[in-house]
């Protein structure tokens, strides 16, 4: 205690009155993060201003040997922003500053503390893009982005947060203020440490500021919903739009159990027979999309679906999105316990992997919403249950999915030959269907 008296009194000195936290009602809110792990109040929270004020939080710390977390939104679903026994916690909203755009170069200077729904409406305003989307984009932060590498639906076509940051400076645990990476678009020499940092968690060094790649905005986007009669019927639509050279931003699965669930919030009517959906995001030159739109729903109706629906305007994708986006969230309200887990299985074992996931409910007896990014083979799995006594069922259960994944994540060249080989082109080519599209006319909210 004696030397978190000491830390926190060399912080304020350096970082100004008032920038030490210890108030209780007001550490509460930094004791968890949007994970099922145990909270834990720190002892006090310091508000950094400036990359200075971060230094000299690490530099007491680490001389007093009092354990620092990092903290952005405190959306990360794996216990990291969750402080250290007798630890204090740095938080970054007042580090919430866009430093710039840069119309010439692509690029955007940022403090840690920048929401990205923000960083998002004000990149767009200047027609640019930044595409890194978690779901939690309203109030998660760059900061917790790049320390997590933050993926999200559109990854499948634009990739994760590593493939956008290009420099950062960073403070170490001894409080070395450290600049890396480049402002350039071509830097190809020496160590990547950009990217290494990029994931760290916050382990290696904490992020202050950080140079971001943008790309031109899109000029019109669409948003279709995908309905099918079974889970099975699903898992080879991405290598078929593949196949065909179809690109979506991207591919969002849910099954049964997820639809129950966005099926009133949706706004689109989803017929009472689908069994699994798929949320399906066309961007691109406004020319080409009905085309791409076209040529997709023939792939998706080739593929047997039910029911291909298109929003018809921003309120009514807004409406698809926003119970996607909620999904999370709702789920925890279906049950006195949820345990969610993020699986990664090659894009081609989807549909293996999404059987078992139905084999573990029916053996286990238990409810098992599964949704995901389909496109990249990201499958959230969700346990809930209500009487404790389900829990040991629950674990191994839990056990037996990442037994699975591992072994669905074995290469084999010739498993993903034949996975790929279940569509061929000629079968999704035809173009017999055209028309068959479905929109809701849903006249534009005023
Ligand atoms: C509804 C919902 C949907 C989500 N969807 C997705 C999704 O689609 N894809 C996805 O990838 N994630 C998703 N997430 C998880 C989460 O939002 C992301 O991991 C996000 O990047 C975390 O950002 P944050 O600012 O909330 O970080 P926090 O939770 O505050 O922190 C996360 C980690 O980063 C560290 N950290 C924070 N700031 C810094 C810094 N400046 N320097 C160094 N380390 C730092 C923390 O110590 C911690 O270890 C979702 C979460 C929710 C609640």
């Amino acid at each position: 205690m004696a030397s978190l008296d000491s830390a926190l009194i060399a912080i304020e000195r350096a970082c100004g009155s008032g920038s030490v936290i210890r108030d209780p009602s007001l550490l509460e809110g930094y004791a968890q993060d949007e994970s099922e792990t145990e909270p834990c109040m720190p002892e006090a929270v310091v508000r950094a201003t400036s990359t200075a004020d971060v230094s000299a939080v690490m530099k007491a710390a680490y001389e007093y040997e009092v354990p620092v977390t990092p903290r952005g939104g405190g959306t990360g679903r794996v216990g990291g922003a969750v402080p250290v026994p007798g630890g204090i916690v740095l938080a970054f909203e007042k580090m919430n500053a866009i430093q710039g755009i840069d119309k010439q170069e692509l690029t955007t200077r940022v403090q840690p503390g920048v929401i990205l729904g923000e960083l998002k409406r004000v990149t767009e305003e200047e027609q640019l893009f930044y595409p890194p989307d978690p779901n939690s984009l309203d109030s998660c932060a760059i900061g917790g982005n790049l320390a997590t590498n933050a993926g999200g639906p559109r990854a499948f076509k634009y990739g994760v947060t590593r493939e956008y940051a290009m420099g950062m400076d960073v403070v170490l645990a001894d409080g070395t203020i450290l600049k890396l990476g480049r402002e350039t678009k071509k830097g190809v020499t020496g160590y990547d440490l950009t990217a290494l940092m990029v994931g760290s968690e916050g382990t290696l060094g904490i992020v202050t500021e950080a140079t971001l790649r943008l790309i031109p905005k899109p000029e019109s986007t669409v948003t279709a919903m995908a309905c099918f009669s079974s889970l099975d019927e699903v898992a080879p639509v991405v290598s078929a739009l593949l196949a065909q050279g179809e690109l979506p931003a991207c591919i969002e699965l849910l099954d049964e159990e997820a639809i129950r669930i966005v099926r009133p919030e949706a706004g689109l009517t989803i017929p009472n027979e689908t069994k699994a959906m798929l949320l399906i995001e066309l961007d691109g030159e406004e020319a080409r999309l009905e085309t791409e739109l076209e040529r997709t729903g023939n792939i998706l109706f080739d593929l047997d679906a039910l029911e291909v629906l298109v929003a018809q305007h921003s309120g009514e994708r807004e409406r698809l999105w926003a119970s996607r986006r909620e999904l999370s969230h709702s789920l925890k309200r279906q049950a006195k316990n949820k345990l969610a887990e993020d699986v990664v299985v090659p894009r081609t074992k989807m549909a293996d992997l999404l059987r078992y996931c139905a084999e573990l409910s029916e053996r286990h007896e238990l409810v098992i919403p599964t949704y995901g990014h389909a496109g990249d083979g990201n499958l959230h799995v969700n346990f809930l249950w209500d009487d404790p006594d389900q829990k040991a069922r629950v674990d191994e259960a839990i056990e037996s999915l990442f037994r699975r994944v591992i072994d669905l994540r074995h290469w084999s060249i010739e498993s993903a030959v034949s996975s790929a080989g279940t569509i061929s082109g000629a079968d999704c080519a035809t173009g017999k269907d055209q028309g068959r599209l479905r929109s809701e006319a849903h006249p534009e909210p005023g």
